[in-house]
């Protein structure tokens, strides 16, 4: 048996996820965007909610964690850049910390940019990360606190993990993104297919994430900019667009 993931839609576009290991019966909430929706899963599922793990402070992340510790218990694992800003935290951890889920490890990875503490987790043995919202399908979160420079460096940092790596988002942004992406590379043959495949996905009302880090690196134009400059440059464009 290994990790099974719950991806579970919550506010008006955001993911919550739940990881479950059946062995050791402990389960995870990646974030909180939406107590309610989370419970509702945990009872569907018959899961008890045992940890959160928040990428960042936002409300759409960290808004749940208040009512899911009081009527979960669930230990709050927080960026130690966030200090603070996270409801309920018990633990802080940054870059390089490792986090457990009953035997399995996920790597902490410091993402700076969206927020100047985001954090994603990386299950490196079995090749999932949870974004939050540095990157999306064919996007990438808007840098609200940090520079285009450090965001640039979180994106290279998450480019470096295998090509089968798994990103899980926290936003379905993807239909979006990909009328922008067009707009960048509009003959990318990767990106047309890719395009057509999520139109097909949202059509039968199915989420587009998550998305393999091969077909983001064929596809998403912030990771193919190839630099900061660039980068920086595409993102003021989608900022307008
Ligand atoms: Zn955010």
């Amino acid at each position: 048996m290994t990790l099974t993931i719950k991806q579970i839609p919550c506010l008006s576009d955001n993911y919550g996820y739940l990881v479950h290991d059946p062995k050791s019966g402990e389960t995870i909430s990646i974030d909180s965007p939406d107590a309610n929706a989370i419970l509702e899963a945990l009872k569907t599922e018959g899961w008890a909610l045992t940890q959160i793990w928040n990428t960042h402070h936002h409300f759409d992340h960290a808004g749940g964690n208040a009512q899911l510790v009081r009527e979960t218990g669930c230990a709050v694992i927080a960026p130690a850049g966030e200090k603070g800003m996270i409801p309920g935290a018990d633990r802080y951890v940054g870059g390089g910390d490792t986090v457990s889920l009953g035997a399995y490890m996920a790597r902490v990875v410091d993402t700076p940019g969206h927020t100047l503490g985001h954090i994603c987790y990386v299950f490196d043995a079995q090749h999932i990360v949870f974004v939050g919202d540095t990157v999306f399908s064919m996007g990438c979160g808007r840098v609200f606190e940090g520079t285009p420079a450090q965001m640039w460096d979180s994106l290279t940092a998450l480019m470096a993990l295998p090509d089968e790596t798994m990103l899980y988002p926290a936003h379905e942004y993807t239909a979006d993104n990909a009328r922008f992406a067009l707009t960048i590379e509009p003959d990318n043959a990767d990106l047309l297919a890719r395009v057509e495949a999520v139109a097909a996905l949202r059509a039968a009302g199915r989420p587009t994430v998550p998305v393999s880090l091969a077909l983001e690196k064929k596809t998403n134009p912030f990771l193919r900019a190839g630099g900061a400059d660039a980068f920086a440059r595409i993102r003021r464009q989608k900022d307008t667009f």
